[in-house]
């Protein structure tokens, strides 16, 4: 064992409990969720409000262990329920149907049996930034975890560039060798102007840095992009030199994720006094048009994986995908203006997948129909029931 201050696990017959943070990247759906920080060391991005009022705490390394004891004490029980039930101590269907089904069981507990069921074996490790660890404590944590957990195949983390910036290439290698295989990095720009505005605390020198570390340690790398952020101010700029930073990287996978400006959040209040002025979706969609045409010379995947982005078919791997994916954005484009706001309508609403659901006729009658009686019926314009459809669940 490699845990705790005097090298033994604590909390033998502890409660089968552990913690969780509140977010998760989209690709990791169906991982173990581990907390390993809590909340955001830095917590000042103005588009973010996902940590605002929430204090940041580095968890010790025995309170990561005796929740890594958590883990390890349900996937016994559920090996004693499944003998209990004659099925030899493997988690079959019936063993994961009684789970579900008896009300005796938390929803950690389930958590954990629906991830042993599928096999899946990915975890990923919160809060935003795990990387604030010391390499020592980390590494430490991710070899326990491996020790006690049978079956993971990769181990996930969100990392801040700034943060791997001061980490050593020795450190983040030594990480490496612990068990962490993906680090998942905001970008959100590679404008220096946008990343002051938005109070991102790094640079795009930095993120070049930070981003070739974690790929020379030998992690795979996700960039975390999003468009839109520079406001009508900044667009244009925003969308080349992201482009410029992310061809300087080449990181396995460059994901956009889609801005939503909720109240909560200080971008809002920008945007009411005036200081910031929100795309629409087409101008923010030929922004991406821009960004996508402006990479080069790199072997990245693009990922359109955030559930709220428009055109989740932009998606694909470079570079021999780019045409394709700058023909998704075209096609989007070149249709009439009533056709771009049916679109919207469906996508933002969660009616429609991407556009040849269009060609449905009962989908598009229903969406037509969903048109009328929403223009008949609210107050406000349709782009702002749009509008607010997308903002429905930030
Ligand atoms: S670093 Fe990430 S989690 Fe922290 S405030 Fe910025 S966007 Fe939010």
């Amino acid at each position: 064992m490699d845990c705790g201050k005097d090298g033994k696990a604590k909390g033998n017959g502890q409660p089968m409990v552990f913690e969780q943070g509140p977010i998760r990247p989209p690709s990791e759906a169906s991982s173990l969720l581990l907390r390993f920080t809590r909340n955001c060391p830095w917590n000042q991005c103005t588009f973010c409000g996902v940590y605002k009022k929430r204090p940041f705490s580095r968890r010790s390394l025995e309170e990561i262990c005796r929740d890594i004891d958590a883990v390890h004490a349900i996937l016994e029980e559920l090996k004693t329920l499944s003998h209990s039930m004659g099925q030899g101590g493997a988690l079959t269907r019936p063993v994961l149907n009684a789970v579900f089904t008896s009300g005796s069981y938390s929803d950690l507990f389930r958590h954990v049996a629906v991830w042993a069921y599928t096999g899946n074996g990915t975890v990923f490790i919160q809060d935003a930034n795990s990387l604030v660890l010391s390499a020592d404590v980390f590494a430490r944590a991710l070899r326990y975890l491996k020790e006690r957990v049978p079956g993971i195949r990769r181990i996930t983390s969100y990392g801040r560039s700034s943060t791997i910036a001061r980490k050593s290439l020795d450190e983040l290698k030594e990480i490496r060798a612990a068990g962490l295989d993906q680090i998942h990095i905001g970008l959100e720009s590679g404008s220096d102007e946008v990343l002051k505005r938005i109070k991102k605390g790094t640079t795009g020198a930095e993120h070049i840095e930070a981003g070739r570390k974690v790929v020379e340690a030998g992690m795979s790398l996700s960039e975390y992009v999003m468009p839109g952020l520079g406001g009508q101010e900044l667009s244009r700029e925003h969308a080349l030199e992201t482009a410029r930073v992310l061809n300087a990287i080449d990181p396995h996978f460059i994901r956009l994720r889609s801005l939503r400006v909720p109240p909560r959040t200080p971008l809002y209040q920008e945007k009411v006094a005036g200081k910031f002025t929100l795309l629409s979706d087409d101008d923010t969609v030929r922004e991406i048009r821009l960004f996508i045409a402006s990479l080069d010379g790199i072997r990245s995947t693009v990922a359109s994986d955030h559930f709220m982005n428009l055109l989740p078919q932009v998606d694909g791997k470079l570079p021999q995908d780019k045409e394709a994916m700058l023909a998704v954005i075209d096609r989007y484009l070149d249709l009439p203006p009533e056709e771009r706001q049916l679109y919207r309508l469906g996508r933002r609403g969660g009616a429609i997948q991407g556009m040849d659901d269009l060609r449905n006729p009962s989908l598009r009658a229903r969406l037509e129909q969903a048109r009328r009686d929403l223009q008949a019926q609210t107050g406000s314009s349709l782009e702002e029931v749009i509008t607010q459809l997308g903002d429905q669940y930030v």
